[in-house]
């Protein structure tokens, strides 16, 4: 029988960026929180530091703080009547573990969605028809605007301290910024990164061809900057190593630096590590979550009562707690009815690599996980779609993100994959390559989505999720047309020769593409197409709310955070200052 814990007012499921948001902002309101982590606890100092934390292999190459997969992992096949087989390596994607969560080895990449992100069904529908979306596209509006979250991006951005230059100022178009962005109601929190040379020679071929560079906006933070929770961040040392890496220099913006500190300081605010939580406990009489059970450090089953639980598992994690829990109606892509697992989306990426004279040096060593210098004039709301035949769009961004030996090699088409004339082509390209990145949308298709694997289970007996996923054909068309728009920038860059790297015509689990994945219990503003409302309350249960993007409805061509922490904020606002003062549903169905 499992051990059965003091009740508290909330259980968080993860201690990761949303849960040290929502975490620090309960507990500060006198509720007593306590947040289940899977991982172990780890701090800048000591775990961080140099010259330990610079181990290529062991954080790279042997993922040293990610999801350890033979305990926990998912199993996939791209398409119905497939076998879908696990994931027993990490590779597309490297969910996080630990305190902190994926936050902490994030590149700190900080982009807002626009407007028409939002609102995207009635926005293409209004400018293009409505016969313009196939039947299988299941695009729908988030029931929520980017006026109303905002405020919430503001505040994140503060928390972060992200550096960058507004684009876009209460609707007054800013010199040097992104044009294409939303308006914002106040500049960045801090000035943009210093570009790279490999970001000036973007910029100079992209103003020449009418686009609109500037800098990627960024949380490696780039001056000394307090945030508004009191957390004191340092300048960014561009040492390359952000990526699957923590920040040594408290210069990246992760929960560590940023917001767990002043979550801990509270007492009634609990971190309880090592703690695997195995499913929601709900009472079918009153529709309530009633707590979640856990398999503790010692291996003994507890159950955490609790008035009110959020899962902040990160994006398929939440979706897979829901259906081992029995809450809503599992998705059938058979049917198209049910709606946990529904619109599993992911992120479009290619590329282009310009290989310059080895006169040309362009010190990629010397980066960080955001340093790029970018365009958005061809991302979804940017650019006219009537004639093309899709919908969506992308970044085209050069990132000097890091030069780390293991992992930089990049070698021009034609070259032997190895031995001597390999090496000597890595020793001649290293440092005088360029790399654009397309960054790009996805949009739902009828057949992705998140289920239950009926053959496979985790460490716990468990059954493991399982992804049916493949990019719809109007992903497939978009990539390739912002592609072709890298490839006319790579060849303006003036290098000697170039590569392109197409999305590939099948999804592959193998490759590291981003962990960007989104959807499975999406947001909006019907329950027969929803799994929460606008508040990311769910629509079944009223005291159960989901954050991260699991509630995306189709994902944007930019990264997810940033609208990851403006939702959190959003949410736990809506928590406090309603819900939790008279629970119940806050959208009547
Ligand atoms: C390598 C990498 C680079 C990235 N770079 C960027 C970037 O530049 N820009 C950007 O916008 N985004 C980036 N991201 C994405 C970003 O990290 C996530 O959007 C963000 O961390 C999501 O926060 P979250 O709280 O939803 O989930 P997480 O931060 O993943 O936290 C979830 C936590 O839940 C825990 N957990 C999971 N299951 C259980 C369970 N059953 N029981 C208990 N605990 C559990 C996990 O251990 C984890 O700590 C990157 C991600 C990775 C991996
Ligand atoms: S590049 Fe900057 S933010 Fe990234 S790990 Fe190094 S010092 Fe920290």
């Amino acid at each position: 029988m499992a051990i059965r814990m003091k009740p508290v007012d909330v259980a968080l499921v993860g201690g990761g960026a949303t849960a040290a948001i929502l975490g620090k902002e309960l507990a500060e309101e006198g509720y007593s929180v306590v947040a289940l982590e899977r991982g172990r606890m780890r701090q800048t100092i000591p775990d961080f530091q140099s010259p330990y934390m610079h181990d290529e292999l062991k954080y790279s190459v042997r993922h040293g703080l990610m999801q350890d997969p033979s305990v926990q992992t998912i199993t996939f096949r791209n398409v119905i009547g497939q076998k879908a087989l696990p994931m027993r390596q990490l590779g597309s994607f490297l969910p996080g573990t630990g305190a902190g969560g994926a936050m902490v080895h994030w590149n700190g990449q900080t982009w807002r969605f626009q407007p028409e992100s939002f609102v995207l069904r009635s926005w293409v529908e209004e400018r293009y028809g409505k016969d313009f979306l196939p039947a299988d596209l299941t695009i729908q509006d988030w029931g929520i605007t980017y006026e109303e979250l905002e405020p919430y991006y503001m505040f994140f951005e503060k928390i972060c301290g992200t550096s960058g230059i507004a684009g876009n100022l209460n609707g007054k178009i800013q010199e040097g910024g992104n044009p294409f962005e939303g308006p914002r109601s106040e500049p960045y929190p801090n000035p943009p990164m210093k570009q790279a040379y490999a970001g000036h020679l973007f910029a100079n071929a992209t103003s020449g061809l009418g686009y609109h560079p500037f800098p990627v906006p960024s949380s490696n933070v780039t001056r000394h900057y307090t945030n508004p929770y009191g957390a004191k961040f340092q300048p960014c040392m561009y040492c390359g190593f952000c990526e699957t890496y923590g920040c040594e220099h408290f210069a990246k913006a992760s929960p560590q630096v940023a917001i767990l500190p002043f979550a801990m300081a509270n007492e009634n605010f609990e971190l309880r590590l090592q703690s695997y939580v195995l499913r929601v406990e709900w009472d079918r009489g009153s529709k309530r979550a009633t707590g979640v059970t856990y398999i503790d450090a010692r291996g003994r089953e507890v159950f955490q009562p609790a008035e009110l639980v959020a899962l902040c598992a990160f994006a398929h994690h939440n979706v897979v707690l829901m259906l081992n829990s029995g809450i809503g109606a599992p998705y059938d892509p058979v049917t198209g009815e049910g709606t946990v697992g529904r619109n599993y989306t992911y992120q479009t990426m290619s590329g282009a690599s310009v290989f310059y004279a080895p006169d040309v040096r362009l010190n990629p060593f010397m980066g960080a996980g955001a340093l790029g210098t970018a365009i958005d004039d061809f991302n979804t709301g940017s650019f006219d779609h009537s004639e093309l035949g899709f919908i969506g769009g992308a970044y085209i961004a050069a990132y000097t993100t890091t030069g780390r030996p293991i992992h930089r090699h990049p070698v021009p088409d034609g070259t032997a994959r190895w031995g001597v004339a390999w090496k000597k082509a890595v020793q001649r390209h290293y440092n005088s390559t360029a790399t654009l990145t397309v960054h790009g949308s996805s949009m739902p298709h009828r057949g992705n989505y998140i289920g239950l694997d009926r053959t496979y289970t985790d460490a716990f007996g468990q059954p493991l999720g399982m992804i049916t996923f493949d990019f719809p054909h109007n992903d497939r068309l978009m990539s390739r047309y912002v592609t072709s728009r890298a490839w006319e920038i790579a060849r303006a860059m003036g290098g000697q020769q170039i590569s392109v790297n197409w999305l590939d015509d099948h999804y592959s689990i193998v490759p590291y593409q981003t962990t960007h994945n989104t959807g499975g219990a999406i947001m909006g503003t019907n329950p027969t197409r929803s799994v929460v409302n606008k508040f990311l309350q769910s629509w079944d249960l009223h005291n159960l709310w989901v954050m991260g993007s699991s509630v995306f409805p189709q994902n944007a061509g930019y990264n997810p955070t940033d609208t990851v922490g403006a939702l959190a904020y959003w949410a736990v606002e809506h928590m406090i200052n309603d819900y939790l003062k008279n629970p119940r549903p806050l959208v009547p169905t």
